[in-house]
């Protein structure tokens, strides 16, 4: 079986616990304005120009986003990275893009994973029918789960999509006892706001238990705007900054006033 990626990164600790190796699918159902991967979205292999200089000579030269791997290849290259898991507690995180998207070989992968007693997660926006989440959920131990709104309007308007599957998903999900991290972003002047992190809130703290008691906030960073300009994409966030961190503190202490345990990323 094969699948479409755009990444493999080593050594992440940015995606759950420990020393990770992160799988980068391509394809996404969302379409959010402030993407640090938009290369991701398209579900296809694309192509772009890479222009490189060497010397004073400049170099154009066609480029793929994206290529296929088969399951067992790919998972060969995981296996070379299992002492540092093992070592860190880590494992592996399939990220994106949206993992989710291609939900049978994200499971092929992670049975391999779990056949060999290697952590799994799974980084989502949620915005997949739930029985994609059946077919990778016997072999996942954690979900970093996105919620970007409560507000459908703004959702949708943000983001390209209504966020009614992905509030169910996730209650479906909690219901399963798997472990969850919601992962938050704070985007200036779209969401990160008292008003708006209250509604997120109210939302997710009658689903609060032993397997959903983390969040993490992702503060929006200027990280992947040179890929706009690089694959030609509009980039609808030129010209906003990075939050302060007195912008951040205090949606960090009501998700914490509510009983969160809360990181900041
Ligand atoms: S859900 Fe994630 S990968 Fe998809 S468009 Fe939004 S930020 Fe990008």
């Amino acid at each position: 079986m094969e699948g479409i990626i755009f990444n493999i990164k080593k050594f992440a600790i940015h995606d759950g616990p420990g020393i990770r190796t992160s799988i980068f699918f391509k394809g996404c159902s969302l379409k959010c304005r402030w993407c640090h991967n938009p290369e991701s979205i398209n579900k296809n292999i694309e192509k772009y120009i890479s222009t490189d200089k060497i010397s004073d000579k400049i170099f154009k030269t066609e480029k793929n986003i994206g290529y296929k791997i088969g399951v067992k290849d790919l998972y060969k290259e995981i296996l070379k990275e299992k002492i540092f898991m093992e070592e860190s507690n880590g494992g592996v995180t399939l990220t994106g893009g949206e993992p989710l998207l291609q939900p049978h070989f994200a499971a092929q992968l992670l049975r391999f994973c779990k056949k060999d007693d290697i952590h799994t997660a799974i980084d989502t926006a949620g915005n997949v029918p739930y029985d994609n989440f059946k077919t990778i959920l016997p072999y996942t131990d954690l979900f970093l789960y996105d919620i970007k709104f409560f507000n459908a309007v703004k959702h949708k308007k943000y983001t390209g999509a209504n966020n009614k599957l992905i509030l169910n998903n996730f209650i479906n999900i909690i219901k399963t006892n798997k472990k969850i991290i919601v992962r938050i972003p704070l985007i200036p002047n779209i969401n990160l706001n008292i008003p708006e992190m209250k509604e997120i809130r109210d939302f997710l703290l009658p689903h609060k238990g032993s397997n959903f008691e983390k969040i993490e906030l992702l503060p929006y960073h200027h990280t992947g705007q040179s890929k706009y300009a690089r694959f030609n994409i509009e980039n609808k966030m030129k010209g906003i900054n990075e939050p302060k961190i007195n912008e951040i503190i205090p949606i960090k202490e009501l998700f914490e006033s509510a009983g969160f345990i809360v990181k900041l990323n």
